[in-house]
């Protein structure tokens, strides 16, 4: 499709049936109509009758060659406004002179680079459309967006002012950004202050000439290898051997060819850019092979370009097989992956952790790696490439796993001698043992408190460290407002004897909602018992309520008249032992494990978790829960 919507109609003329179908194929899935002639005489011919937007013209053809082809379309008004490309295999020196006196507006080489064919071929057909004035459209310049796709800035070094706008009018129309120097000093301070993608020296220039700006550029680092095109007006061999010596790239005669000029600096730019992607290329992977770190560059389909020797021990893949090899089959081939692939291929997120586990086996150890996604965009917002790191962390994982294991060990221990230490406590209370003195009463249930205070610290330390002790519980779901209303009986149960008002509310649209409630249990057990415990116990007032978010899930919010939480350590209160009045007062006991169950917990039921506190204000804590409609109770 032409840049305004519409297909333009190319004749191909090409006598291999290959490369006719390739560039037909490529100018029809452009919306473009082809025409096809296969050889010199009709390829004329259909140019006559048809009058095509644009020829494509093969130069090796039986009979007529596209060179005589070219040179009688060139020469006959009623085509000579037609543009022709030549599409030729080599492109030598002499035959690009025989291109040029043919009259060809450009060429095209073969194996013919797909993109870089069809920027070359709407380049042309937007040119002749722009000279055509009735079109109001951008410029060449604009529209082309940099010849053969590379663009970029080229410095135009001449002491005369006209010859650098000769030179800036022919280039800037392939989209190349033009800077002038009127001399060498001035080009050296210009290149010094931000280098250009490719110099145009003019050789012989007052001060400091060509040859001489030149060698000080080759001197130089930054430099070095910067393009370096110089144009002559003597090109005896004497002075190009000169400039070889000197380091320039490529000569230009004097006064330059329009074709000739844009050809050698397109395809300088391009070795240029090439050349500078080898080099970035070579000290990337130099760098990646040294660090300990699994690093692996991939293409935005999960393909493996780049793969580090870490990564690949890490992921079993042998460097010289991994080249190619999509990594994500790979991963959920040999690995337990622990996220969804559907969210690892989702181009909208722009970065993703998750963990890669190689379970034991009788021959190979268990392996964890803490891997980390990051998406490379183009300037154009698409994903160009993607890195994934790994860190080999299954030895803090082993040790992670022994210290909860100790844990839970030791808490069952503890909960038999506390339960011992309540029970008989209760006992007494209920004086079962006889009648007990004001003073003792008074003592016994200090114990009783305090045992009950270390036992609900043990029982948070146990869902902790292993949630599966409560995950096996979490059996019976339940609808909101039974167990909202079951939950604010047991709440004035359990703060029987302290000053503490509760209120419970509950949305209409979400009473009838059935939630996990063992689950959702706890995490209110937490946010309650803090909000109870930082409103200093007596006066609190808590209130509970939950609301429908969305269609499948439930708000709960627990809000306090409490202190408040400081602004700056609101994100932190989520973390594993993190406590405020460590660093505030001190007072208040704790374990700074309640709200990092809490998060763990929604988290794993698929919720989100969050508060908004003010000092002094009180706290309101959020999580949601997912919910369902009752089931259908009609048989
Ligand atoms: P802790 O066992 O210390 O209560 P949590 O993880 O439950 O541990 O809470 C972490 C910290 O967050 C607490 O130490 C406290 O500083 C702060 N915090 C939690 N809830 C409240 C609240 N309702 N009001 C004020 N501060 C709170």
């Amino acid at each position: 499709m032409g840049p305004d919507g519409r297909g333009r109609r190319i004749l191909v003329v090409e006598d291999n049936p290959k490369n006719l179908k390739l560039v037909r194929d490529l100018l029809a899935y452009r919306g473009h109509a082809v025409l096809e002639a296969s050889d010199g005489i009709s390829g004329v011919e259909t140019a006559l009758r048809e009058r095509p937007d644009l020829i494509l013209m093969d130069i090796q053809l039986p009979g007529m060659d596209g060179i005589e082809a070219t040179r009688r379309l060139k020469s006959d008004e009623r085509t000579s406004s037609i543009p022709v490309l030549a599409v030729t295999a080599h492109v030598m020196r002499n035959e690009l002179r025989k291109i040029r006196q043919a009259g060809f507006d450009g060429y095209v080489t073969k194996p013919i680079h797909t993109s870089e064919f069809l920027r070359l071929v709407e380049q042309v057909l937007r040119l002749e459309r722009a000279d055509a004035p009735e079109r109001g459209e951008r410029s060449p310049a604009e529209a082309a967006g940099g010849a053969a796709g590379l663009g970029g800035t080229i410095l135009v070094v001449d002491d005369e002012e006209r010859n650098r706008r000769l030179a800036e009018a022919t280039l800037a129309p392939f989209g190349y950004r033009i800077r002038h120097a009127a001399g060498g000093e001035e080009a050296i301070e210009e290149i010094e202050k931000r280098p250009p993608d490719l110099v145009l020296l003019d050789l012989m220039m007052p001060g400091m000439d060509g040859l001489e700006v030149t060698r000080r550029l080759r001197e130089r680092k930054e430099t070095r290898h910067l393009p370096i095109i110089l144009l002559t007006a003597f090109a005896d061999a004497d002075r190009r051997l000169k400039g070889i010596e000197a380091g320039v790239d490529d000569f230009i005669a004097k006064p330059f060819d329009r074709l000739e000029l844009t050809t050698r600096i397109h395809s300088l730019i391009r070795i240029s850019h090439y050349r500078t992607q080898i080099a970035d290329y070579k000290r990337s992977e130099a760098i990646l092979a040294g660090i300990g770190e699994g690093v692996v560059l991939l293409d935005g389909d999960w393909r493996v370009e780049i793969i580090n020797k870490a990564a690949s021990s890490f992921l079993d893949l042998p460097v010289e097989n991994a080249r190619g090899a999509n990594l994500l089959d790979h991963l959920f081939g040999n690995r337990t992956v622990k996220a969804d692939r559907a969210a690892l291929v989702d181009h909208a997120r722009e970065e993703a952790r998750f963990e890669i586990h190689r379970p034991e086996t009788a021959l190979c150890a268990l392996s964890v790696l803490e891997a980390s996604l990051r998406r490379i965009r183009e300037p154009g917002g698409g994903v160009s490439s993607m890195i994934l790191t790994m860190r080999d962390v299954t030895r803090r994982w082993n040790e992670n796993r022994l210290q909860e294991d100790f844990l839970s060990s030791v808490s069952h221990k503890l909960k038999t001698p506390l339960s011992v230490i309540t029970a008989n406590a209760e006992s007494f209370l209920y004086g079962y043992y006889g009648d007990i003195s004001e003073d003792q009463r008074e003592a016994v249930t200090d114990v009783a408190r305090a045992a009950q205070d270390l036992l609900s610290h043990v029982n948070k330390l146990l869902a902790f460290v292993s949630p599966e002790s409560f995950r096996k519980d979490d059996v019976q779901p339940e609808s909101v407002s039974l167990f909202l209303d079951t939950y604010a009986v047991n709440l004035v149960h359990e703060f029987r004897d302290r000053e503490v008002r509760f209120e419970t509310s509950t949305d209409p649209a979400a009473a009838e909602m059935w939630i996990p409630a063992h689950k959702v249990g706890i995490v209110l057990d937490n946010l309650v018992e803090n909000g109870v415990k930082f409103a200093n116990g007596d006066g609190a007032e808590i209130r509970i309520a939950a609301r429908l978010d969305g269609a499948d899930h439930v708000e709960f919010s627990v809000r306090d008249n409490g202190p408040g939480i400081p602004p700056e350590v609101q994100d932190r209160v989520f973390d594993k032992f993190y406590q405020v009045e460590k660093y505030h007062t001190g007072t208040v006991a704790g374990s700074g494990l309640g709200l990092s169950l809490a998060r763990r917990i929604v988290e794993e039921m698929g919720g989100r978790i969050w508060l908004d506190s003010r000092l002094g204000g009180g706290s309101t804590f959020f999580f949601t829960a997912p919910c369902e409609p009752p089931p259908d109770e009609t048989p």
